[in-house]
C-alpha cells in the first residue's frame, strides 16, 4: 500500500489528507499542537460559555469551495449558518453601507451607484461557480472559462483604489474598499482590487457564513472524513526535520516555504532553497476577542444585523492606514475587521453575553499594543461599547506565531499578498506545489490560491501528487 505523510492539520492539510485517503493512500497526518485545525481553532477565550474563533471566522470561500462541495461535511456535523446582512460598513454621522447576497438588493441600497455595483458583481456572481475553477488554481492552467477569467483578471489587475473610482458615493467606494484591504497591501497598488473583487463575487452567490459551533467545525468534519476513510492524525507531534517523514512515498507539507527550507535543509533544490528563503510575509494581525454584555451598540442599526463590519470609515481613510501598515507603521486608526458570528449561530453566547471577534491590520511583526486603538475605532461607530465589555482575550503577532508556525511576523495569510506573490506563490513554477524532491508537496497558503479556509491549496497539491504518482 503506498503511504502518505501530512505534516500539518490545518484545512489544507486535512483537505490534502482527505484527497490522498480517498485515492486509496494510507495517510497519516502529524500535528506539532495538542489540537487539530490550524487556524480554524474554536474554544472559549474571555468568560465560560462564550465561543469565540482563535482566526478564521467567515467563510464564503468554505461554503463556495470546489474542493470541499465534493464532501458531504454534513454527515460530519458541519453546518453553516448565515446573519441576515452579510456586510456593513460603518461611516461616520450613523451612516453605513449594506451588502447582502442578492446583487439587486445591494445595489438599491447604494442610491446612485447601484447600477454601476450590478454592472460589476452582477455578472462575476452570477458566474461565480465557474469563476472559481479558475481563480482557485495556479494561475498556469488552463482555462476552463476563459471569457469570464478575461474579464475577472481585467479588473483584479487594477489597483482597488482605481476600481472604486467607478463609484461616487462614500458607501459604495467603503464598501469596496473594505473588502479589498482583506489582502493586507496598499488599495493604491497593482492587484489590490483582486481580493476585493472575489470576496464581492462570493458574497453575492454564497453569502458570508460562519460555522455553527464555530470554525473549528469544519476542520473536525474533514478530520471525520479522514478518519472514516482509514487515515489516522497524530496530535503534539512537531516535525523538525524531513528525515522524519521522507520514508513515505507522498509528503504535503502544510507548512510556511520558511520551515520547508530549513526542515529539507541541502535536500532542496538549490533555486527552491533560494526562492522558499526569499518568500516576503506581508503585515499582521493584532487580535482582540471581546466577551460584549447585550453586543456591540452600533449607531447604525445595520450594523447591529451584520455577521461582519468593516471598521476603518472612508476608503480614503482605509487606503491611508494600509499605507502606513505596509511601509512598517502604526496607523493611528488602523483598519478593523469585526464579526458577530452569534448574530448567525446563537450558540455561542452565553445568555445575553456575545463574542465579538476582532483583529486590526498591524505591520509586520509589529511590538506594540493596538487594543487601545481598536477599541477606538470601535468607539467610534458604537459609542459606550467599553462599558459593556465584560471580557477581553488579546493576541499580539509574535503570540499569533508562537500559537501556529505558519503565521509568520503574525501574518495570517502565510506570504505577502503582493503583485508577484498572489500570482505566483511560493515561486514562479508550472506546478507551485512542487519542492523538487521526489514525492515531496507544499500545500499550505503559502501556494495557490493563497489564504483563506477553502482547502483548495491542500486538494491542488494532493493531486499534483498524486499525478506524479501516476
Ligand atoms: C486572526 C485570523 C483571522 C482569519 N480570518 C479568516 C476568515 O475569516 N476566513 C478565512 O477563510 N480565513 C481566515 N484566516 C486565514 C486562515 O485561518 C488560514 O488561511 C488557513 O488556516 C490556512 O490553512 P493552512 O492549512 O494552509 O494552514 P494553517 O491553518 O496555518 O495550519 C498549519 C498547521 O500546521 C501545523 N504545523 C506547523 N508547523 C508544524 C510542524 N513543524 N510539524 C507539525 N505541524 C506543524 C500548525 O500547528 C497548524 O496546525 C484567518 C487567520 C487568522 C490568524
Amino acid at each position: 500500500m503506498t503511504d502518505a505523510i501530512v505534516v500539518g492539520s490545518g484545512p489544507n492539510g486535512l483537505a490534502g489528507a482527505v484527497v490522498l485517503a480517498r485515492a486509496g493512500l494510507r495517510v497519516t497526518v502529524l500535528e506539532a499542537v495538542d489540537e487539530i485545525g490550524g487556524g480554524t481553532r474554536t474554544s472559549e477565550l474571555t468568560v465560560p460559555g462564550v465561543l469565540h474563533d482563535h482566526c478564521s471566522a467567515v467563510h464564503p470561500l468554505g461554503v463556495g469551495s470546489p474542493f470541499l462541495r465534493t464532501l458531504d461535511l454534513a454527515r460530519h456535523g458541519l453546518e453553516w449558518c448565515w446573519p441576515e446582512i452579510d456586510l456593513a460598513h460603518p461611516l461616520d454621522r450613523g451612516r453605513a453601507a449594506v451588502l447582502v447576497r442578492s446583487v439587486p438588493a445591494t445595489a438599491a441600497g447604494l442610491g446612485r451607484d447601484g447600477p454601476a455595483w450590478e454592472k460589476l458583481f452582477g455578472p462575476f456572481a452570477a458566474g461565480f461557480d465557474a469563476l472559481a475553477e479558475d481563480i482557485l488554481q495556479p494561475v498556469v492552467h488552463l482555462p476552463k472559462h476563459p471569457m469570464l477569467l478575461a474579464r475577472f483578471g481585467l479588473a483584479a489587475l487594477a489597483p482597488a483604489s482605481l476600481l472604486a473610482r467607478r463609484w461616487e458615493s462614500d458607501e459604495a467606494r467603503a464598501l469596496f474598499g473594505g473588502m479589498a484591504a482583506h489582502a493586507f497591501r496598499p488599495l493604491t497598488s497593482p492587484t489590490s482590487a483582486s481580493v476585493g473583487l472575489a470576496l464581492g463575487a462570493s458574497a453575492h452567490r454564497f453569502g458570508w457564513p460562519v460555522a455553527k459551533g464555530g470554525s473549528r467545525a469544519i476542520t473536525d468534519a474533514l478530520a471525520a472524513e479522514l478518519t472514516s476513510l482509514g487515515g489516522r492524525i497524530e496530535t503534539g507531534h512537531r516535525v523538525t526535520s524531513l528525515r522524519e517523514v521522507e520514508a513515505a512515498d507522498v509528503v504535503l507539507l502544510d507548512l510556511s516555504p520558511t520551515a520547508v527550507a530549513e526542515l529539507a535543509g541541502d535536500r532542496l533544490p538549490q533555486r527552491v532553497r533560494r526562492a522558499y528563503r526569499r518568500y516576503r510575509y506581508g503585515p499582521a494581525a493584532f487580535k482582540l476577542d471581546l466577551a460584549v454584555a447585550g453586543g456591540v451598540p452600533w449607531t447604525n442599526d445595520a450594523c447591529r444585523r451584520a455577521g461582519t463590519v468593516h471598521v476603518g470609515g472612508t476608503i480614503e481613510q482605509i487606503t491611508a492606514a494600509e499605507r502606513d501598515v505596509a511601509a512598517g507603521r502604526m496607523p493611528p486608526r488602523p483598519f478593523v475587521l469585526v464579526a458577530q458570528q452569534y448574530l448567525a449561530d446563537p450558540s455561542r453566547s452565553a445568555g445575553d453575553v456575545h463574542p465579538i471577534w476582532a483583529y486590526a491590520h498591524v505591520p509586520h511583526a509589529y511590538p506594540g499594543d493596538a487594543t487601545e486603538a481598536i477599541l477606538g475605532q470601535l468607539e467610534r461607530f458604537a459609542p459606550g461599547v467599553r462599558d459593556r465589555i465584560v471580557g477581553q482575550a488579546v493576541r499580539t503577532p509574535a503570540q499569533t506565531e508562537a500559537y501556529n508556525a505558519n503565521f509568520i511576523g503574525g501574518d495570517i495569510s502565510t506570504g505577502a499578498n503582493d503583485p508577484r506573490q498572489l500570482l505566483l506563490r511560493p515561486r514562479a513554477a508550472i506546478d507551485p506545489y512542487r519542492t523538487g524532491i521526489p514525492g515531496v508537496y507544499l500545500c499550505s497558503a503559502a501556494t495557490p490560491p493563497g489564504g483563506g479556509v477553502h482547502g483548495m491549496n491542500g486538494s491542488n497539491a494532493a493531486h499534483s501528487a498524486l499525478k506524479w504518482l501516476g
